[in-house]
């Protein structure tokens, strides 16, 4: 989340109910759309009032607080995300006792949503760690226009993309433009968005092979059907 992109009164327009706040976590959660976590499938019946999505083809229940910090709190969620907002936006570090004022909790309950939100943000991109089956790959991104501040020849971006192979749909995805993709950049991202000891798969370029160290890798010469929805191997998207 950029909170610090974002002014007050933005957050306050964007974030005034609990179910916009669903609506932004629902966004993150299935960027391209919903995929069951049990079976793959993309379509479900969506409770409106909670945003709980019904699986069409197997029934499973998810929620989109579902693995995030917020699943098991009892808070609005238009509370928490204020809270992301003033510890985003406050550079000295707002106080327990100023944010229980600001959104009408007690000293404690902020006290621990300080706690919780500032060990999430510290590793600012694990709202959803990627779990299951993941696959690593690289591609690259951009047209014909030419690269900004030399980034190669062709103009375009190396992207290292991580996602949860579930069937031969994609479940969660996450992805980081890099500089190039080389040990140092694939060692960075998988330590950020992997838990350690995961099994991972790649096609077995060099680059990747380092995942090995920190994860369960197992490199494949010959791609699997099991791809990136729309994705090929160094494919350029
Ligand atoms: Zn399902």
């Amino acid at each position: 989340m950029k909170m610090a992109e974002i002014s007050f009164f933005e957050w306050q327009s964007r974030f005034q109910t609990e179910h916009d706040c669903l609506i932004y976590l629902q966004e993150l959660k299935w960027p391209n759309g919903f995929i069951c976590p049990q079976c793959g499938h993309d379509h479900a019946h969506v409770i409106q009032t909670r945003l709980l999505h019904q699986c069409s083809a197997c029934q499973h229940q998810t929620s989109v607080k579902a693995g995030t910090l917020f699943h098991r709190s009892h808070l609005p969620l238009w509370k928490w995300f204020w809270g992301i907002y003033f510890i985003g936006s406050d550079k000295g570090g707002i106080s327990a006792m100023r944010l229980s004022k600001l959104i009408e909790v007690n000293w404690r309950t902020a006290r621990l949503m300080l706690k919780k939100l500032r060990q999430a943000m510290a590793h600012r991109d694990s709202l959803y760690p990627l779990s299951g089956l993941i696959e690593v790959d690289d591609a690259l991104v951009g047209g014909k226009r030419s690269g900004k501040r030399g980034r190669g020849a062709t103009g375009k971006t190396p992207v290292l993309i991580a996602y949860e192979s579930k069937k031969k749909q994609a479940g969660y995805v996450a992805m980081k433009a890099v500089d190039s993709v080389s040990h140092n950049s694939v060692k960075e991202f998988v330590s950020k968005r992997i838990i350690e000891g995961q099994e991972i798969h790649t096609d077995g370029l060099a680059a990747l092979n380092i995942i090995g160290e920190t994860h369960e890798h197992e490199a494949r010469v010959t791609p699997s059907s099991n791809g990136f929805p729309g994705c090929t191997s160094r494919s350029v998207i």
